[in-house]
């Protein structure tokens, strides 16, 4: 019976503790300027501004430094990322990680970004190389289409820039295989040239030789017919 009626006083003021516990958050809260932030209408700056340097708004990407390596495509685990491109005439690009100049030999025709699928997951942040595809504060997209939701970064401007730089650079490429092609045959005509003009000198030279070798044999018998004149005057 004692026990029981000092567990029920125990329990009350445990209750009474608790209950004053709670009430002291409370009011030191009273005290402090409020931290609500009244959005979207009220907000004392641009939202931007508000939020942390690391959250992970909509996905953007810089083409300028884009190399079109399409690791990012890659490595997106929901394939939110389609990219297509053309080979063009060799760039630097700064990087924007590092700023260390990097060799972009690609640019995309088409980088599209299904940001209804996204995840946010940064996969494909992490592997690029220049940091040309980034997270923005951007966060404000709700729309009743769903095609608003699909980024097409590529415009029909840029990418006629970028089709005619591939034109541009195929046909210089197919210039500099023109010339290379004519240079190894002009090598190769000359060479040939030289291949056969070497036994025709040979053969000069044989006869050449072959003839002053009659001349001295023949100069030979003429000395032995000297000598055979002596002998005869001998004999007379
Ligand atoms: S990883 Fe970066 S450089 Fe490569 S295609 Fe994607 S955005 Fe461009
Ligand atoms: S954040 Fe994740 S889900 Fe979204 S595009 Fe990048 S890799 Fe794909």
């Amino acid at each position: 019976m004692v026990q029981a009626i000092a567990e029920y006083v125990g329990n009350l003021r445990r209750g009474a503790t608790t209950i004053f516990e709670g009430l002291s958050v409370t009011f030191s809260h009273m005290m402090r300027p409020p931290t609500t932030t009244q959005y979207p209408d009220r907000t004392p700056k641009p939202m931007t501004d508000l939020i942390p340097d690391r959250y992970r708004g909509f996905l953007w990407v810089d083409l300028d430094i884009c190399i079109s390596c399409r690791l990012c495509e890659r490595y997106c685990p929901i394939d939110c990322i389609v990219i297509e491109d053309e080979k063009i005439d060799k760039l630097l690009i700064e990087s924007a990680l590092d700023g260390k100049p990097t060799p972009k030999i690609k640019d995309p025709v088409r980088f599209d970004i299904n940001l209804y699928k996204c995840m946010y997951c940064g996969l494909c942040v992490e592997p690029c190389p220049t940091g040309a595809i980034f997270f923005t504060k951007e966060f404000e997209g709700s729309s009743t289409d769903l095609s608003d939701m699909h980024m097409r970064l590529v415009d029909d401007t840029r990418r006629e820039q970028v089709l005619a730089a591939a034109a541009e650079a195929e046909r210089k490429a197919a210039a500099a295989k023109e010339a290379k092609a004519k240079a190894k045959a002009a090598a190769e005509a000359k060479k040939a040239s030289e291949a056969q003009a070497a036994p025709e000198a040979e053969t000069g030279d044989g006869k050449d030789a072959a003839s002053d070798g009659g001349a001295r044999a023949q100069g030979g018998g003429d000395a032995g017919n000297g000598g055979d004149g002596k002998q005869d005057a001998n004999d007379g």
